[in-house]
């Protein structure tokens, strides 16, 4: 089954919620930087966040989601838009520290518990809103929870889940967000914190074989009706040509400079791709100016 993202709204349209099979995903990032279990747990919750967050904007605008905490995983950055595009990494994502008291991998440890949640949403024409909230808990869910409730009034339920085979391999991940809406009745209100107190962790759910579609009947019962569903994909805006144009930025002498040496190797920082750059590529750049 493809990684995909459903948007609906439930219990007589008094809630809207979301959700998302980000497993391949998750798996993606892992690969492309080698990232070991804790670290991908961290980066797999705040990517599949990032992709709800990416469904709640219009068609062509952009999400930034960045996660810095004071933990040894540093910062970690995410890019998502309405159209299921997503791409994440985390600034050291080769570290390992112990299991938690609950046996569970320690994406706090790796977070920290000090540090800001940045939302930065790019409308198009240099339009940009950024919002922070405090880091509250550094499991993630409960940060945009948190984001959520602060930032943007909305009271919401965030779940959000990465499970790691013993091979290091993603095998399971996902989430859900569900935000009551303002008009909502004390009675969904009591319904909807019943079901959500006692779910299963959203990531066993997938690894089980449940569906979005199964999950939201978990939530809802047949109280529910899915707006849009469509899939979703790593997926990195980087090219060689942005990368030239990054060149040229630098000006015709340090160019030059450059150009008497060896090639120049650029590498993306979300996906790991590298650009190579002849010494004969550089000199075209050079002419250009
Ligand atoms: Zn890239």
């Amino acid at each position: 089954m493809k990684d995909y993202l459903i948007r609906g709204l439930a219990f007589n349209d008094e809630v809207r919620f979301f959700a998302a099979k980000t497993t391949e995903l998750v798996e993606e990032i892992r690969k492309r930087h080698d990232a070991y279990p804790t670290a991908i747990a961290a980066v797999g919750r705040t990517a599949t966040a990032s992709a709800m967050l990416g469904a709640m904007q219009k068609s062509g605008d952009i999400v930034d989601v960045r996660l810095a905490g004071d933990g040894p995983l540093g910062k970690i950055l995410a890019t998502a838009d309405e159209e299921g595009n997503i791409r994440a990494y985390a600034s050291n994502m080769q570290i390992h520290i112990p299991s938690n008291d609950k046996g569970k991998l320690d994406v706090r440890g790796v977070v920290g518990t000090q540090g800001e949640l940045v939302v930065i949403k790019d409308l198009g024409l240099a339009e940009k809103y950024t919002t922070t909230s405090p880091i509250v808990s550094g499991e993630i869910a409960e940060d945009f929870t948190y984001y959520f409730a602060k930032s943007e009034q909305v009271p919401s339920a965030v779940s959000l889940g990465v499970l790691v085979e013993t091979d290091n391999s993603v095998i399971a991940a996902g989430g859900f967000i569900v935000q009551v809406l303002p008009f909502a009745s004390e009675e969904t209100i009591t319904k909807l914190e019943n079901v959500i107190a006692n779910i299963k962790p959203v990531s066993t759910l997938i690894h089980e074989g449940k569906t979005l579609e199964d999950i939201a009947k978990i939530l809802f019962g047949e109280d529910f009706r899915i707006l849009k569903s469509n899939e979703i994909r790593f997926s990195c805006s980087c090219s060689k040509e942005k990368y030239a144009d990054a060149l040229i930025t630098l000006g015709k002498e340090e160019l030059a400079d450059m150009a008497t040496e060896e090639n120049i190797e650029t590498v993306c920082s979300f996906c790991s791709e590298k650009y190579v750059f002849s010494q004969d590529e550089i000199k075209e750049l050079i002419e250009k100016l």
